[in-house]
């Protein structure tokens, strides 16, 4: 296992990049701790496969290094650097069996008979494949195929670290729960280094200690999953983040006090010299409806979600979402809202600022 540096990496798919745009993967530095479950969530095309394959080894980075622990392996094979990565579509040997597919990698890398045959065991059962062993993989469902893929990423112990790459895209959704519950018990008894990429917050959330959350080639956010909750660092992040996302009024604020559309919000901190495009963002969760105090806003529509309602509603042109509990009265007295100031996030350029205390 290894803890992974990736030191002013950057990537372009383009021979001649010029502008920002040209950039798949902008300047990026972090550290991947040894032993920590990582999901790495993000909307399509934002760059998510390109970091994986740059850390597995597909793929050579235009700038920057890559680190196992101490050492340097950006111009490592693949196979030096001694990494399990799951793709999002099957990758089997349809000629094979189902045991022989899940004992490859252990057999490729010389592991004894015994061995191999108690760890497939152990793997099939992992994956509900222990009926199917003996079957060859052509013929197998797409779902089962990918359960293959899944497994022989699991299969060896001593991987620097384990890839996913929206492993679950063609898994039905019950058996997804069942996957992702696995991978986590596999992570919890042998404490690999993992990276779980996914387009899905929930799976995300669900899956990690620590999400990375990216958008447009760059990441926006590091975090756990409160942190991204409570305190988005990026407007990305509050609105990717959450069901529905958080709220965002464009407002002029000084000190500890934001004004948008002549309607004043008092803030928990206070904010000096804001200069650029300053936005106020609070969760649905936060708002609370009202009949004397607040923004004036028009309800457009309430939804019934089951443990709570959400409200739809309107502020000169603005949508502002609110997240009710499921025996609140919602009449046409309700024609305001409040904030929670502990919970209103101050953004300039999409950027949070942390502000002082007032
Ligand atoms: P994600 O996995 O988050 O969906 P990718 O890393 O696949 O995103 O893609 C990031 C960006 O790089 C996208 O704009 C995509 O079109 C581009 N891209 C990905 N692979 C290639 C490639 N082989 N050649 C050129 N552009 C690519
Ligand atoms: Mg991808």
């Amino acid at each position: 296992m290894a803890r992974i540096t990736l030191d002013n990496l950057a990537h372009s798919y383009k021979p001649d990049p010029k502008g920002e745009e040209d950039w798949a993967l902008k300047q990026l530095d972090h550290v991947w701790a040894d032993g920590e479950a990582y999901a790495l969530l993000g909307a399509s095309g934002c760059g998510k496969s390109t970091l994986l394959n740059i850390i597995s080894g597909l793929l050579q980075p235009s700038r920057g290094r890559i680190l196992f622990d101490d050492k340097d392996v950006t111009h490592a094979a693949t196979a030096e650097r001694n990494i399990a990565q799951v793709f999002q579509f099957p990758v089997v040997y349809d000629t094979m069996s189902v045991r022989d597919n899940l004992a490859f990698p252990l057999r490729n890398r010389g592991a004894s008979a015994g061995y191999v045959a108690e760890r497939v065991q152990t793997i099939a059962a992992m994956i509900g494949m222990e009926a199917e062993l003996d079957r060859k993989a052509r013929g197998l469902t797409a779902d089962a195929k990918q359960k293959i893929s899944l497994g022989r990423g699991m299969v060896r112990e001593d991987v620097n670290a384990l890839l996913f790459d929206e492993p679950l895209t063609v898994i039905d959704p019950h058996m997804k729960w069942e996957l992702r519950t696995q991978l986590k018990a596999l992570h919890r008894d042998f404490g690999h280094t993992m990276i779980y990429v996914t387009h899905d917050q929930t799976e995300a959330l669900t899956f990690a200690d620590k999400v990375v959350v990216m958008h447009d080639g760059r990441v926006v956010q590091i975090g756990t999953p409160e942190e991204l909750f409570e305190r988005p660092a990026h407007t990305f992040v509050g609105y990717f983040i959450g069901s529905p996302g958080m709220n965002l009024l464009p407002a002029n604020v000084t000190g500890a006090t934001a004004v948008t559309n002549g309607a004043e919000i008092a803030l928990d901190r206070a904010y000096d010299g804001l200069s650029g495009k300053v936005e106020i963002g609070v969760r649905p969760e936060f708002v609370r409806l009202s009949d004397s105090e607040g923004l004036p806003v028009r309800i457009r529509r309430v939804e019934d979600v089951g443990r709570h309602k959400i409200v739809r509603a309107e502020f000169f042109g603005h949508d502002i979402n609110i997240v009710a509990g499921e025996d609140e009265e919602i009449g046409p007295d309700k024609t305001r809202v409040t904030f929670d100031a502990a919970h209103v996030n101050v953004y300039a350029d999409d950027w949070r600022v942390e502000g002082r205390a007032a």
